[in-house]
């Protein structure tokens, strides 16, 4: 059976905290009767307190954009994953390209991240992709099995499972260009394929993979149709309620 799309907005460094409690108390109400869809949406931290509040008691996760890896310390500037947890979120994007990219994360720093988290119960959404180039070079499946080998590196099966994925191209975030469906299914199915080598079909099935790369409204359909994306992960059009609302609508008709 297939699982219900998981369908979530990274905000980025985007919004006031003024827009942000309003788009939440309005997404509160939009979705109040959907049940066939799990949503999300991961504000800068500064918001997350007042917007878990608001969606209290909802089926719509909150997520924090990046921990550190250590629980406490002198890190200036940095948040941990028990701060963020007691904002009253339940998940965290980690890995993300623009961590990656911009500011040099590595995978050790990310896995490390990835076992802080899931040692306190905040669930990752592990992001992984390759750049333009890597795939120009035809090394995309290379790429993404060494993402994945060193981010879920010493993390025990039963947290796996947990997992949420996001196939994310580098080279289709922000920049209007999606990864065909067919292109982003075919590297679904090798991340399941990893995780059924590694940790059997079971765990492998459990995993949520979400595609995530320019998604608007008008592409949802075709994206979410494909048998091995169960979700979507959506910046730049996660920002505007109406085109976020669209998208989970989108993804609800299949
Ligand atoms: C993202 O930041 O995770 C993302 C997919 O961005 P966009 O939808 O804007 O490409």
């Amino acid at each position: 059976m297939r699982k219900k799309p998981f369908i979530v907005g990274n905000w980025k460094m985007n919004l006031t905290l003024a827009e942000g409690v309003e788009f939440a108390k309005s997404l509160r109400k939009s979705l109040q009767n959907k049940n066939e869809i799990i949503s999300g949406i991961c504000p800068p931290f500064t918001f997350l307190k007042d917007i878990s509040r608001v969606l209290e008691g909802s089926s719509i996760c909150v997520g924090a954009q990046n921990i550190h890896s250590e629980k406490n310390g002198a890190y200036t500037g940095e948040i941990s994953a028990l701060m963020v947890k007691d904002t009253g979120c339940t998940h965290v994007l980690l890995g993300h390209s623009e961590r990656r990219h911009l500011f040099g994360e590595i995978d050790s720093f990310i896995n490390a991240k990835m076992k802080t988290a899931l040692s306190i119960d905040l669930k990752p959404i592990f992001c992984i992709g390759e750049t333009l180039n890597e795939r120009e070079e035809g090394k995309t499946k290379y790429v993404v099995k060494n993402q994945l080998k060193n981010g879920l590196l010493g993390i025990a099966r039963n947290h796996v499972e947990e997992l949420v994925i996001a196939y994310e191209p580098v080279w289709a975030i922000g920049t209007g260009k999606t990864a065909s469906p067919e292109q982003a299914n075919e590297v679904h199915s090798f991340i399941r394929g990893f995780l059924t080598d590694e940790y059997g079909k079971d765990v492998a099935n459990s995993v949520y993979i979400q595609y995530g790369g320019s998604v608007k409204p008008e592409n949802t359909k075709e994206l979410i149709a494909q048998p091995e994306i169960d979700g979507l992960l959506v910046g730049g059009a996660s920002i505007k309620l109406e085109s976020f609302l669209k998208i989970i609508d989108a993804a609800s008709i299949q």
